[in-house]
């Protein structure tokens, strides 16, 4: 499955959000048997559409989608210079799907800031640096060889134009997922032999002081510093104390002290998911209700190998109601006799909230 690389540099706060993802880890609940990672968090992608399902269903148990998060732990500066760690820092990122960068923004004497001072632009630069860095170095190392051939074989003269425009973005100072090449777009396409590390998506947590939770001036200045990506404010002690309360009324009351509605964590797996451009659709009956990940875009067959690689090779069709459709209706039955029940074929391409039983032969 697809991860999410999460980076930083020392003293941010990495460890104790981290510890709090892996406290929340949703696979040891539903999935007993799983072995786990030490260096990865799994967690729930809240959606209460499950929830509805259940109750329509009568579902005993109820299964939310997942984003997995590695702990990239270890050297920031210097890992584009570096030997060893550097290098392993730097294949860490290379292996996960999205880079997920944790800022410093809370205020603390005694929490030492490795530059002296709480910056978080510096901190984005000091890092995003290190990244464009490795990238140039990947691109000063092929790009000798891709010009030589291209002048025998011309069909490669457009593959050398994006990496001399990547070269020459990298070199402005700019990661190319901020200048829309982004892994999975066409314009990234020419590059997808070369495995830079800034055409990955990016996502940013800042970890601020409480009252900074709620201070919208604040709040818009970092998301203009990381714009096109995401930005998400929590503060990491306090999710570490949310992960430590099995009482849901008291986890609110808290999170409402500082004027949250759910857990910096939710929105994480909410923002980590379609960051890494994932969806999902749901199935639901007494056993289970729950959403599976599918990438967007996904045709029925290739959904429904997601449940069995059986269901996708034996697919004949899927009857597809929308969630709201169910809701408004109160059961798959009258759902049907509304007319609204689809039968889909094999091109049809799902969509966000589908409900879908699959017809497949075996
Ligand atoms: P890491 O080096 O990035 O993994 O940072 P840690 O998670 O180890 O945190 C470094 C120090 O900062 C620890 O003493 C934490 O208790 C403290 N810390 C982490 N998050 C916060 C926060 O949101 N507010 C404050 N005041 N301290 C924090």
């Amino acid at each position: 499955s697809l991860t999410i690389g999460i980076v930083g540099l020392p003293n941010v706060g990495k460890s104790t959000l981290f510890n709090a993802l892996t406290k929340n880890d949703v696979l040891a609940a539903n999935y007993p048997f799983a072995t786990i990672e030490p260096n990865v968090g799994v967690v729930g992608v809240p959606d209460p559409r499950l929830d509805k399902l259940a109750e329509i269903f009568g579902s005993e148990k109820v299964l939310p989608a997942t984003v997995d998060f590695v702990d990239i732990a270890g050297i920031v500066r210097g890992a584009s210079e570096g030997e060893g760690l550097g290098n392993k820092f730097l294949a860490n990122i290379r292996e996960s799907d999205a880079i997920c960068q944790v800022i410093r923004a809370f205020q603390d004497e005694n929490v030492v800031h490795v530059d002296g001072k709480v910056s978080p632009k510096d901190d984005i630069e000091t890092i995003n640096t290190e990244l464009i860095l490795a990238d140039l170095q990947t691109i000063e190392k092929v790009l000798p060889r891709l010009e030589r051939e291209s002048r025998i074989k011309k069909d490669k003269l457009p593959q050398v134009k994006a990496v001399q425009e990547a070269k020459a973005l990298l070199e402005e100072g700019r990661t190319l997922f901020s200048a829309g090449i982004a892994q999975g777009t066409e314009a990234a396409e020419p590059l997808h032999e070369l495995h830079l590390l800034t055409t990955k998506p990016f996502l940013y947590v800042f970890n601020v002081d409480e009252d900074e939770l709620t201070d919208e001036a604040f709040k818009d200045e970092q998301r203009a510093l990381v714009a096109p990506a995401e930005a998400i404010f929590l503060n990491a002690k306090l999710e570490s104390d949310l992960v430590e309360l099995d009482d849901d009324a008291e986890a609110l009351e808290l999170l409402q002290s500082v004027g949250q509605e759910e857990p910096g964590l939710a929105t994480l797996a909410t923002v980590g998911f379609r960051t890494l451009g994932l969806q999902t659709y749901l199935t639901a009956g007494p056993k289970e209700s729950r959403a599976w990940t599918i990438p967007e875009g996904a045709t029925a067959p290739e959904a429904a190998g997601v449940i069995h690689t059986d269901f996708q090779r034996g697919f004949i069709k899927a009857e597809v109601i929308s969630f709201e459709d169910l809701v408004d209706a109160g059961s798959v039955a009258d759902v049907r006799a509304k007319g609204k029940a689809r039968m889909e074929g094999k091109d049809y391409v799902m969509q966000d909230g589908d409900v879908v039983e699959f017809r497949f032969n075996v």
